[in-house]
């Protein structure tokens, strides 16, 4: 006798759904939920990450307590990023992280996709074109390769931060644009308004002196009116250049105009940031530049320390003042702001 969907120890025909075959069904189901939980953990830990190595830290620590790895790894080379999330110390950290440099170089050379050993470690990789995005990521691990499952795990994960990295990556290039001055490729007048105040603030709690340049080309408009807009753009190109080369990471350049620049200089008094405008002079008037008709192409710098009374307005006036007396005292040459007697 067969009644409707009863459930049968004895299923000689094969055709009405048995216990053991429940019980498997529920367990795919106990499975699925769990991994949808699972899943759901790395949605809401993406949710709170913006940039690129937040998502990759939020995608490292998500995966942790899934697989226990050394080193999460991101590297796409047609937009020129590398980041690395590693959770060892000292020597270790050094050379773990040197594994996955040569990982990645070794992958851009030969394309190889596979998991490999190097000492005690497995280098993993997964390249995101297979889940909709682009780049490397590259999980290593100790003593011991990923196992099939956590591998299907893993690539579930990446299905889902693909697309977010893929779109902080649009963001981030966004943002250098609007960053960038396209000419020169230093930072533009929105970058130095972001950065004054900060460096200020910063100046005024921990009592650091800063000083301020503002820059301006000599003759600059005779290179245009002699040669074309194009040489005169590339001297602005050169002039960026050298000035860049001969500045520390944490002063900030921008070309605020034409042919002005304007220059922070974190943690200098004006004694040191004299001598370094004295360099920058000496440094442009050497360029082998084309002549400025029958003038000599050079740079005039006017530079002011910041003081606790000055307001953020009154400490670029005072910077363009001394800029205008470096002008009329001659051109190519620094002038540090006095207050009147
Ligand atoms: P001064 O010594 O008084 O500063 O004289 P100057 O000739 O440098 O005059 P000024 O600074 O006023 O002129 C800047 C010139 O820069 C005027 C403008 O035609 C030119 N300029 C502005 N932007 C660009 C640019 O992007 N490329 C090029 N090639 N020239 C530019
Ligand atoms: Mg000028």
């Amino acid at each position: 006798m067969r009644a409707g969907n009863a459930i049968q120890y004895d299923n000689p025909n094969n055709d009405i759904p048995t216990i053991n075959s429940l019980v498997v069904e529920l367990e795919h189901y106990r499975r699925q939920s769990e991994l949808l939980t699972t899943l759901n953990g790395l949605h809401a830990r993406l949710a709170g990450a913006v940039d690129l190595p937040a998502m990759l830290e939020a995608f490292s620590v998500w995966l942790s307590p899934l697989i226990n790895h050394e080193l999460m790894a991101y590297q796409n080379p047609g937009r020129e990023r590398t980041h690395m999330i590693c959770s060892s110390h000292g020597p270790e950290r050094r050379r773990i992280m040197q594994i996955a440099q040569d990982a990645f170089e070794r992958l851009n050379a030969c394309k190889d996709s596979c998991c490999w050993a190097k000492d005690e470690f497995y280098v993993h990789n997964w390249s995101l074109h297979n889940f909709q995005g682009s780049g490397i990521i590259l999980v290593l691990k100790k003593d011991r390769a990923i196992t099939q499952y956590q591998e299907q795990l893993l690539a579930k994960g990446l299905e889902i931060i693909a697309e977010p990295l893929q779109r902080a990556q649009e963001y981030e290039d966004l943002y250098q644009q609007a960053s960038c001055d396209s000419l020169t490729g230093l930072a533009n007048r929105r970058v130095f308004n972001e950065r004054i105040s900060t460096i200020i603030a910063q100046a005024k709690r921990h009592g650091h002196p800063v000083s301020l340049a503002c820059l301006d080309l000599d003759k600059f408009k005779q290179i245009n009116d002699t040669h074309g807009h194009a040489v005169g753009d590339m001297v602005l190109q050169r002039i960026a250049d050298v000035m860049k080369s001969m500045i520390r990471d944490c002063d900030v350049l921008a070309r605020t105009g034409g042919d002005e620049f304007v220059l922070i200089l974190p943690d200098t008094n004006i004694k040191d940031a004299t001598v370094l405008a004295e360099r920058l002079c000496r440094a442009v008037d050497k360029l082998d530049l084309p002549a400025a008709g029958s003038a000599r192409l050079g740079i005039s710098i006017g530079l002011v320390e910041w003081q606790q009374e000055f307001s953020q307005d009154q400490w670029t006036q005072y910077a363009d003042v001394a800029l205008y007396q470096a002008k009329a005292a001659g051109r190519s040459r620094v002038c540090c702001w006095q207050p009147a007697a």
